[in-house]
């Protein structure tokens, strides 16, 4: 500690020490009313008022003009007694109406009025500090010089019902007071001991019992001990209980919430069985009716069955008839059907047969190639018209008509292209042909043309004309062109002639002549 410190502390000590000097000197010196108003609550202290727990407060009245009293109790610092606040009223006089008050404390030069006070305020403490011999006075505090005499009539307070504590009556009790007090002590006394001895009894039993309790406190214990075991094992089954019971419940309101699920399902149900029930008891009803229906229906049934038997009976007998009449239709209508068939077949047949002989003729009197008569046919035609016009004694006239080194062509074109030519060839004759002239294909590049009723001057101008036809004629085969020409045999049927070979000898005559003179030329024979 530094020095400076050190004489800081003592002056702060002087200092303190000199500020308490001063405030004992400032002290104020006390008076007989700050002696009196002590007494007062000291004397509030030590008695008990009979009626004092409905009380929320003391009320205390000075009669008499005493200001110094009420400034002296005033003044004191605490003035709550058993937890119950002091009221002081300052009378002058008493008037009907002052009443309630818990002490009034009589001026000496009021002391007259105390046997009025007695009479009217029953509950009260009268304290006075004037001299007098008034049996009413209870507590009394008597000034001679600076001293205070307390003094307390005990008789007076315990008939009033106050209750006075054994230190107030040591301190402020009379003689008679002390003895009567001495007496009650030593009853007092007496009665404790007996009690004492009564309680120590109590106690001697009290200590058997207690060491008995003792033993079965320790044999408690160790049960307990046990039991407290039994009590962990139970509280940790508890909470396992706990745990399942939870889940429990919630299981039970998840079952309570489908059992509500399932109770609106079934009232549900109910009610649809309700309905099911009633449309049963409709459908029940109806069936009944049915059924009688249905066995009205029956018997009619029956009646109509027995004549449907009967009936049944005559209709076989016309079913019989009617199965041999359908059999005798059935083979009828087939007979029928299979000579129609038959009919219709040779019909066919026979368009066919037509058709056919008709091909066969063509074939028989055609070229397959040019489409004109063949070489026999012609022959048959030629000689028939021929005998008609001897028998008209006509004229008529013969073309025998060769292609030129048809050979050529073939050699240089093909066969093929031949043939093509041999079909434009045939074309080219049949154009100039008049309705009733005959043509043919005699030889494989010849042709011969029968014209009746024709001049010879007439068939010359034919064959020139078809020789020029021919000569002009632009034959296109695959592109190739091929040009030809023809020679032509002409010979007139002579007067009495009926032979169509002859006609034909002298125009392969004239054809022969026709080549000799150097071909695409016609002759006359
Ligand atoms: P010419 O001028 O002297 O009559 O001479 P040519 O070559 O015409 O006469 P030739 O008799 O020597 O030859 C005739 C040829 O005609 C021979 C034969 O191959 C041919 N021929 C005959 N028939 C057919 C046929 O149907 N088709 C074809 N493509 N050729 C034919
Ligand atoms: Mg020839
Ligand atoms: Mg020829």
């Amino acid at each position: 500690m530094t020095f400076q410190k050190y004489c800081w502390y003592i002056t702060s000590i002087l200092f303190i020490v000199l500020s308490l000097r001063l405030a004992a000197k400032t002290e104020r010196v006390l008076t007989l009313d700050d002696g009196k108003a002590h007494y007062i609550l000291e004397i509030m202290k030590h008695i008990t008022w009979p009626n004092e727990d409905q009380l929320t407060h003391f009320n205390i009245a000075l009669l008499g003009q005493d200001k110094n009293l009420l400034n002296a109790l005033n003044n004191k610092v605490s003035r709550i007694i058993r937890g119950k606040s002091i009221l002081i009223t300052q009378l002058s006089h008493l008037n009907k109406t002052d009443h309630g008050f818990e002490i009034i404390f009589v001026n000496r030069n009021k002391l007259s009025l105390i046997a009025d006070i007695n009479k009217k305020q029953g509950n009260t403490l009268i304290i006075s500090d004037g001299k007098t011999n008034n049996k009413n006075l209870m507590v009394g505090l008597f000034v001679a010089g600076k001293t205070i005499t307390l003094t307390v009539n005990r008789e007076n307070l315990m008939k009033r019902g106050f209750k006075i504590s054994d230190q107030l009556l040591d301190f402020a009790g009379t003689k008679a007071d002390l003895k009567e007090q001495l007496k009650d002590r030593k009853s007092a006394l007496n009665k404790v001991l007996s009690d004492a001895k009564t309680q120590e009894e109590q106690l001697l039993k009290l200590t058997k019992a207690l060491t008995k309790n003792k033993r079965e406190l320790q044999q408690i214990q160790t049960d307990l001990v046990k039991q407290n075991s039994l009590l962990v094992d139970a509280q940790t089954q508890r909470n396992k209980l706990k745990n399942s019971e939870q889940s429990i419940k919630l299981e039970l309101t998840h079952k309570k919430n489908e059992l509500l699920k399932q109770q609106i399902l079934i009232t549900e149900k109910e009610e649809e069985t309700k309905k099911q029930q009633q449309k049963l008891q409709q459908l029940n009803l109806a069936i009944e009716q049915n059924e009688n229906r249905l066995s009205q229906q029956i018997n009619k049934l029956k009646q109509q069955s027995e004549i449907i038997e009967r009936k049944e009976e005559k209709i076989s007998g016309q079913r019989k008839f009617l199965y041999l009449s359908i059999a005798v239709t059935f083979v009828i209508l087939l007979l029928s059907f299979l000579v129609l068939r038959i009919s219709y077949l040779r019909k066919q047949v026979n368009i066919e047969l037509a058709h056919l002989n008709e091909q066969l003729y063509e074939h028989a009197t055609t070229d397959d190639m040019t489409k004109l008569f063949n070489r026999r046919h012609f022959l048959e035609l030629a000689q028939r018209e021929l005998k008609q016009l001897q028998r008209t004694k006509s004229m008529g006239a013969v073309l025998m008509i060769d292609i030129d080194h048809f050979k050529k062509i073939n050699d240089n074109h093909g066969h093929a292209a031949g043939d093509h030519a041999l079909i434009k060839v045939a074309n080219v004759l049949k154009s100039n042909l008049r309705d009733y002239d005959i043509v043919g294909r005699v030889g494989g590049e010849e042709f011969a043309m029968f014209l009746p009723n024709c001049q010879i001057d007439i068939a010359t101008q034919i064959a020139e004309r078809i020789r020029k036809e021919m000569a002009d004629l632009a034959i296109l085969f695959q592109q190739v062109p091929i040009k030809l020409t023809i020679s032509i045999g002409v010979t007139a049927k002579l007067a009495d002639e009926s032979s169509i070979d002859n006609m034909l000898y002298r125009a392969d005559k004239a054809l022969y002549q026709a080549k000799n003179s150097g071909r695409n030329a016609v002759v006359l024979l």
